[in-house]
C-alpha cells in the first residue's frame, strides 16, 4: 500500500525549505530544460486535497468527449484520432474509445486494439518528414473519458528532447493549421490504409 495522503505529504513537506518549497528538480539541470535555474522557484507545497475533486466527464451524460463522437480525422466502429489544434510542435493527435470508456475499464479486446492503432499511429508520424519522433502520453486527471496524446516532435530541434516537450509545447508559438492540417490527413490516410476504418464517421455503424 501507498503512503496515506497525510504521510506522503509529510514525506514531502520534509524536503521543503521554511517556505515550504522544495529544491529545483534535477530536470531543470538537464541543459536542454525551457528554464534557466537563475531566478526560478518552486510553487510551495499545498496540503492533499481529499476527496478529490471529480474530473470532467465523470458523468457520461455530460462528457464533452462523448458528445464529439463523431469529430475527427480518423473513424471505426470504436475509436477515433483527432488533431489537437492551438499547438506548438507539428502534430497533436489524440486518440479517443468513441464511447465512454477510461483506461482502466477498457474490454480486453478494445485495450489490444488501442495498442495495435498506437503502435501505428506512431508510426505513420514518424514517416511524415520533418517529425523526428511520436512520443505517446497518457494522463487522465482532467477528463473521465480516456485520451490518448500523440505529440510530434520536430526535427533538428535538439532542445526538444524527452519529457520536457509538453512544456516547450506550451512555450512555442502556435504552429500554422495548414502544414498540421495536410500531415494530419496523412496520418489519417495511413492508418485507413493499414488499419481500416474510413477518413468519415459516415458509414460506420455504431456499437
Ligand atoms: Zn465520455
Amino acid at each position: 500500500m501507498a503512503l496515506t495522503p497525510d504521510e506522503f505529504h509529510q514525506h514531502a513537506l520534509a524536503a521543503t525549505d521554511a517556505e515550504r518549497r522544495l529544491p529545483l528538480s534535477r530536470m531543470t539541470m538537464w541543459e536542454i530544460s525551457p528554464f534557466e535555474q537563475d531566478g526560478l522557484r518552486v510553487t510551495p507545497l499545498r496540503p492533499p486535497v481529499t476527496p478529490e475533486p471529480p474530473r470532467h466527464g465523470e458523468d457520461p451524460a455530460t462528457c464533452g468527449i462523448c458528445g464529439k463522437r463523431d469529430e475527427g480525422v480518423w473513424f471505426n466502429e470504436r475509436w477515433r484520432l483527432a488533431r489537437v489544434s492551438g499547438v506548438g510542435v507539428p502534430l497533436v493527435l489524440m486518440l479517443y474509445p468513441r464511447d465512454h470508456y477510461d483506461l482502466a475499464e477498457l474490454p480486453d479486446e478494445m485495450a489490444a486494439e488501442m495498442g495495435l492503432l498506437s503502435t501505428r499511429i506512431v508510426r505513420h508520424m514518424q514517416a511524415v518528414p520533418h517529425i523526428a519522433r511520436a512520443h505517446l502520453y497518457r494522463f487522465g486527471d482532467g477528463a473521465a473519458h480516456l485520451h490518448l496524446w500523440f505529440f510530434g516532435r520536430p526535427e533538428g530541434q535538439a532542445q526538444l528532447w524527452g519529457s520536457w516537450l509538453p512544456v516547450w509545447d506550451d512555450l512555442l508559438p502556435e504552429y500554422p493549421a495548414g502544414p498540421a492540417d495536410a500531415d494530419a490527413a496523412l496520418v489519417a490516410d495511413a492508418l485507413v490504409a493499414s488499419s481500416g476504418g474510413s477518413r468519415t464517421p459516415q458509414g460506420l455503424t455504431t456499437r
